[in-house]
């Protein structure tokens, strides 16, 4: 199987070429260019087997220049040795008569992106192997929050490979802070930025496209490989889990092979649904993929109108890691849904660049709406969600995952639809501690991060995740601030080379 990019069809590279690359060089994303099938029988098969063989089953279909042994590597790699802190790495909770929550945040950080996260460095280090030799990949990122630690913990003493992480001084949460500056690993380097998200990430990008660097880093047998979340390495082990909570539902009893599910989703970058989405081509009987917002709600928007219009105020939230206004996965969707067009792709991508909006065609809006529902709610609604569930059937939710039952809420009000719903649920309650404590009882906000914990497992009798109560004792590794000017030299320093 190749991958072509989204914005140039004379593209055909082997999938090793399309991670170790992460996107094309005309700014286009990789795709398959054909989608592999999955049968009912397989289906059956997958659903008596355990997680691990079936990410090695669904992962084998998309990357078929990684031979079998390579990918059972990669797979007991990341998923393997206790990394999980739940035995069937992504379990599905019964929530009520119709929504099933698939937990996606037992790894290391208790947060969805582990999934893609732990599994990436092994796959991307024996990508670049088979495509540019032994060079040590450099992974630079500029986080908000839960990226930067799941990159951290995935790329934690992985071989021939050094991660720095960059993030703004006052702009992640104290519990998202902690976990950074007390990351272990003799290749990891984390360095606070004085300036905000952007400040940081204009920072990464501008290292990160310097030819001057990229020729240092070449002398000293190094380059740079990029972990963010349009790299196709991170999008194929998002469709594993899909798959696998459907085989959950039919090893339990609760649906047959071969009946409909919906599948709810927590949206930002849109790279999460956008896995459902390839779950369901690849034959998954999915009927409603349920497109979850919070306040900032462009993706609500672009469902029901056609129109994307990312001209809007921003809105800081409490589900942070959705407060996103360009969805950069979405272009892939729009690929498949214009019937690979890539000249149309491109003509949209330059209008967002240029002007921040652009409409599909009728036929495009009509096709996106025969699969996907839209809806979003503020913090209030989000706050109210999870007070609700916890009440109703003692399930405790994060502030993402509340934005997603809300909405699947109102969806199944409106439509009348019964049928089973997966909710994705994208981080543990334990990760937005001050968030949950509010939406329970405003009262209970109080003190520091850890003594909050403290309260919130008294009041709910749910039990914190051992990787995050664990971090209150760990020793502070990484104190340094830097304004921005400085981040190329904190990356010499770091990488122990010289100019
Ligand atoms: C990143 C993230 C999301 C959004 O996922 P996308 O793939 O960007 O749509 C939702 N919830 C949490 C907790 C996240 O960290």
């Amino acid at each position: 199987m190749n991958y072509t990019s989204t914005r140039d069809h004379s593209v055909t590279v082997p999938s090793a070429v399309a991670i170790a690359n992460g996107i094309s060089k005309d700014g286009g994303l990789f795709v398959p260019t054909e989608i592999p099938q999955l049968t009912l029988e397989e289906i059956g098969a997958l659903s008596k087997v355990d997680y691990q063989a079936r990410a090695r089953a669904i992962l084998g279909k998309y990357l078929t220049d990684f031979t079998a042994e390579e990918l059972a590597d990669c797979v007991s790699g990341a998923y393997g040795g206790g990394k999980f802190s739940s035995e069937k790495t992504a379990p599905v909770v019964k929530l009520d008569d119709s929504a099933y929550i698939q937990e996606l945040w037992h790894g290391p950080t208790c947060a969805f992106k582990d999934m893609a996260l732990q599994i990436l460095p092994h796959l991307l280090t024996r990508a670049a192997a088979k495509t540019v030799g032994d060079k040590k990949i450099i992974i630079l990122v500029a986080t908000s929050g839960d990226t930067g630690k799941a990159a951290l913990e995935g790329f934690k003493d992985v071989p021939n490979t050094q991660i720095l992480v960059f993030y703004p001084s006052d702009g992640v949460s104290a519990m998202q802070k902690l976990q950074m500056v007390t990351q272990e690993g003799e290749n990891v380097g984390v360095c606070a930025i004085k300036g905000n998200f952007d400040d940081a990430q204009n920072g990464v990008k501008a290292i990160f496209t310097d030819a001057a660097v990229a020729k240092l880093l070449d002398e000293n047998g190094m380059q740079f490989s990029s972990a963010n979340s349009i790299n196709w390495g991170r999008l194929a082990p998002q469709i594993v889990y899909y798959i696998s909570a459907y085989c959950d539902l039919v090893a339990d009893g609760a649906i047959k092979a071969g009946d409909a599910i919906n599948i709810c989703v927590p949206t930002g970058n849109f790279g999460n649904i956008l896995a459902a989405y390839y779950a369901r081509e690849m034959g998954l009987p999915v009927k409603k993929l349920i497109c979850a917002s919070n306040a900032n709600n462009v993706l609500t928007d672009f469902l029901k109108t056609g129109v994307y219009d990312r001209n809007r105020s921003f809105y800081t939230t409490i589900s942070p890691s959705m407060d996103i206004l360009i969805s950069s996965n979405l272009e892939r969707l729009l690929y498949l849904m214009s019937g690979c067009d890539d000249e149309k792709i491109s003509g949209y991508m330059a209008q967002l660049k240029e002007t921040g909006r652009y409409q599909v065609d009728e036929d495009i809006l009509a096709k996106l709406q025969a699969v996907f529902e839209a809806g979003c709610c503020d913090d209030e609604q989000t706050k109210a969600a999870i007070s609700e569930k916890f009440k109703a059937h003692h399930y405790l939710c994060d502030t993402h995952t509340a934005v997603a039952v809300k909405v699947y809420d109102d969806y199944r009000a409106a439509s009348g639809d019964q049928t089973p719903c997966v909710i994705a649920s994208t981080a543990s309650p334990f990760k937005f501690c001050a968030s949950v404590l509010s939406a329970l009882d405003p009262a209970l906000v109080k003190g520091e991060e850890f003594e909050m914990t403290k309260v919130l497992e008294q009041t709910t009798g749910v039990v914190c995740p051992s990787q995050l109560a664990g971090l209150e004792k760990k020793p502070i590794r990484f104190t340094d601030v830097r304004d921005k000017s400085d981040m190329r030299a904190a990356v010499y320093e770091m990488l122990h080379i010289e100019a």
